[in-house]
């Protein structure tokens, strides 16, 4: 079966590929499909986001639709930056560095410094069947950036058992452990459940 994947992120696409193509499930970008224009993100939580998102862009091609909101939550922040994490700032904060300065600012008084990255996907299908995931990977925010890998705030996302900034990981075990991959092996598995109750009743 195929689905497009929302939004235009190719990491994501690769992610969303190489857990997928294990239960032979084609995952293709919007523009494959002949979709260009992307959902705003106008939702109160990630859910809501990722759901308004695979739904736009299900309406636009006919096809089943995946899209995945994520973002990173700080517990002393009472959840900033949250839904807003890609925005974090604006129109001040323009670069993930910014973004990361103006957090670290904020948490510059603050020892409790728990944080987790978190992840909803959903699945919606032309017949109006809905299917939702979610992973989260727990940290600690830093009190300076380190590392080079990876993107948005990896740099100050300190995880305890491996010593290392999520941007210090090696970028095979990130894809391992990230929020994003338990919300994607979730979504496989309800994935394989859905579709052989499906082939029962075709
Ligand atoms: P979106 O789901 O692509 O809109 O991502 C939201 C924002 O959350 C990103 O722009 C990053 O700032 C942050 N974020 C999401 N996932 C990660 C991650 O794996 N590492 C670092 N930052 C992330």
């Amino acid at each position: 079966m195929r689905f497009v994947l929302a939004g235009n992120n190719e990491k994501k696409l690769k992610e969303m590929r190489q857990i997928l193509s294990k239960v032979n499930i084609d995952v293709i970008s919007m523009k494959e499909a002949g979709v260009s224009t992307d959902p705003e993100e106008t939702g109160s939580t990630f859910e809501d986001n990722a759901l308004i998102k695979a739904q736009g862009v299900m309406k636009l091609c006919g096809l089943p639709a995946i899209a995945d909101d994520s973002g990173l939550v700080v517990e002393a922040l009472g959840g900033e930056p949250g839904i807003y994490s890609a925005r974090y700032g604006a129109p001040d904060c323009k670069s993930d560095e910014d973004r990361i300065r103006l957090l670290l600012s904020k948490m510059s008084n603050l020892e409790q410094r728990n944080a987790k990255f978190v992840s909803s996907i959903v699945c919606v299908f032309p017949n109006g069947d809905k299917l939702t995931a979610y992973g989260e990977c727990k940290g600690k925010i830093s009190y300076s950036p380190s590392g080079s890998g990876g993107f948005g705030y990896d740099p100050v996302f300190y995880l305890p058992e491996y010593g290392k900034t999520m941007a210090q990981l090696d970028p095979q075990l990130k894809n391992r452990i990230s929020h994003r991959a338990k919300a994607i092996e979730a979504l496989k598995d309800k994935l394989i459940y859905y579709l052989q109750d499906r082939a029962k009743l075709d």
